[in-house]
Formats: structure tokens, sequence, C-alpha cells
């Protein structure tokens, strides 16, 4: 289970399209900023302009990608979509600009991986819709300016921290998405459940949300997976018992930690007597990239109370021991 949505495979990405909400109002959970977007896009829409620009920012598999959609569909716009990486040179920004009509909304995700070359176009954009481009090149060379609808740019990026601050500083509306709890999860795997036509108990749906690591991206995937086990070892609906028999098949731990957040918990307590210590040293003991690390596995076992941020580092907590089984030092014999 993938929550970057990285290496999702046609079927899944299908799946993820079939299963997203297409309106504000079907969206759950981060009330605070569907309320806002509720008014803005109106207010925008009242006033006749372009939606001012809207930065996305939190882990994968949150719903970034989703509510751009719901953006684009809300203000009655096209969406068109790219991202950070894919955007080489100026000449890749400028075709995508030009062609935009006037409210039209521009999803770039992975903002914060835009080449600087790029990153100085796109401010001029953002800041008075228009480019200046430069054709030919030696002593021929010269720059003209095009002028551009009036557009949204919505910007999504699971590092807020790499984000330039001129670049951040040219979003008007900048939203952070937070991990869900496990009754908005429940909803949406309700919902997911009504779309894919898979009855589900109560409980089941429960157990489900309880280990979806606070994302719906995950809860949607174990609900497909648990449905294979609810139509093969069961009678195709899924109850607790079903989720119970697939998420341990499927090695999602009774807290929904992965098997990524297991051995970092257990690689800083039998590595570095539980920390303190920095991301990077995680990184290279447990084999997987710092920047992985910092916006994927952490923040989930901060929020979840199983390690804490100290200024020399990233330290395990009682609850990390309690969860790995192992007895805290300082404890032993008592
Ligand atoms: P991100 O872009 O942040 O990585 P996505 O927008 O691609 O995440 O969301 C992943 C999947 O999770 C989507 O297919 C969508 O079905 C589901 N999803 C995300 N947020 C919500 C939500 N608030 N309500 C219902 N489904 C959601």
């Amino acid at each position: 289970l993938d929550p970057n949505g990285e290496h999702l495979g046609p079927e899944e990405q299908n799946a993820e399209v079939q299963l997203r909400p297409q309106a504000l109002g079907d969206f759950s959970g981060q009330p605070k900023i569907v309320e806002n977007l509720q008014i803005f896009i109106q207010a925008a829409l009242q006033r006749g302009e372009a939606l001012d620009h809207v930065l996305l920012h939190g882990p994968p598999g949150l719903g970034k990608t989703t509510l751009s959609h719901i953006i684009a569909n809300e203000l009655g716009a096209e969406l068109k979509m790219t991202s950070g990486p894919v955007l080489e040179k100026p000449g890749d920004l400028a075709g995508l600009l030009t062609n935009l009509e006037e409210g039209d909304v521009l999803f770039i995700d992975e903002i914060h991986r835009l080449n600087t070359v790029v990153e100085e176009y796109l401010y001029s954009a953002m800041e008075d819709y228009r480019i200046d481009i430069m054709i030919d090149s030696g002593p021929n060379a010269r720059s003209i300016q095009i002028a551009l609808n009036p557009f949204t740019l919505v910007g999504a990026t699971t590092r807020m921290g790499l984000l330039t601050a001129p670049m951040r500083a040219r979003f008007g509306i900048n939203c952070h998405l937070d991990y869900y709890d496990a009754k908005t999860l429940r909803r949406i795997i309700k919902r997911s459940a009504g779309i894919l036509n898979v009855p589900i108990t109560e409980d089941g749906a429960v157990e489900i949300s309880r280990r979806s690591r606070g994302t719906p991206r995950i809860a949607n995937a174990l609900l497909r997976r648990i449905r294979d086990f609810a139509q093969i070892k069961g009678d195709g609906t899924i109850n607790q018992d079903i989720a119970n028999y697939g998420l341990s098949a499927l090695n999602v731990d009774e807290g929904g930690l992965d098997e990524m957040d297991n051995k970092i918990l257990s690689t800083i307590i039998h590595k570095f007597k539980g920390g303190p210590v920095g991301i990077t040293t995680i990184a290279t003991a447990v084999g997987e990239e710092a920047g992985t690390i910092e916006e994927v596995h952490e923040p989930f076992l901060i929020m979840e109370g199983y390690i804490q941020r100290t200024p020399r580092g990233r330290e395990v907590t009682e609850k990390a021991y309690k969860h790995l089984g192992i007895v805290p030092p300082g404890r032993a014999g008592t």
C-alpha cells in the first residue's frame, strides 16, 4: 500500500478516479478548508474574477489532487494538470499558461520540485498574468511579453519546508491538510463502499478506519482489498471479522502502522537507545530516503504519539515501546 500513490497501477488509478468526490459537499473532513474555500470561490464567482492562487500542503493521500478537481468544478472551469518535475523548461510552462482560458485552474503537483528558472517565470504569471519569453539566441535574442488570461494556480506539496519564500508569498489562499480522524474516515469508507456496491457493516467500517493511517487513499485501497477477502473468504459483506482477517493478511497492524513505520520505531529503539537521533541517521539505518521519512512516516508517528521531536532529534515515546511489546529502559523489573 503506497500512501504516495506514485506507483499506482492503472487499476488503482481508475479506482481513485471513481472514488474521488466531485463537489465540496462530497468532500469529508478538513472542515475549515472546505468552509473557507466555499466562501472564496463564491466571492470570486460573484465578482467575476479568477480565484486567488491556492496552495495545498500536507502528507500524501489526504486529498490535494481531489481538492484541485473540486475547485475547478465549483468554479465551472477547466482543470489542467501538471507537476513540478515535468516542467523542465520555461517553454513547457509557457505552453500550458498560454492555453489557459479565463478563470481556468492550473494544478501543479509537487510544486516544490520546480526548477528555479521555471519558478521565476511562474512568478510574473501568477502576479501579473503575463510572461516574458526569450526568443532566438545570441545577438538576435530578445524578450517578448505575452499576456495571459486570468487563471488560478493550485499548487500542491508534501514538503512545505522546501518551497521558496517568494513562491509561498504568491499564494493568496493557503491550506494545510491534516490526517483524518477515524470518524471521518468511516464516512469516507462507507461512501466508497456504496460506490463500489459492496455491503459493509458499521464495525467493519470502524475496523478499516482505525487502521488507515488517517489517510483516505489508504482507507480506499484497504477497502478494495478487504472486498476481495469478503468475496472469497466470506459471504461478500465486509464485517469486523473479515476486515480483521484481511488487514492481518495485508500486514496492517492494530494501530494502522505499516512496515516502515514499525521499522523506524524499532530502529530508534534498538540501534539508538530510543533516541534522540537525527532524521538522516534514521534514514540511513532503515534504508529509506530522509525526505520520505519526513513527509510520509514522521508526521503520522508524531500525530499518533509514537515519536516526538526534540532539539537534538527524534525520540520514541512509551507508546512506541508498548506498541512493539518492549519494556522501556528504566522499567525493567518493575
Ligand atoms: P493527494 O493529492 O493529497 O495525494 P488525492 O487527492 O489523490 O491525495 O486523494 C487520494 C484518494 O483519496 C482520492 O482518490 C480520493 O478518492 C480519496 N480522498 C481524499 N480525500 C478525500 C475526502 N476528503 N473525502 C473522500 N475521499 C477522499
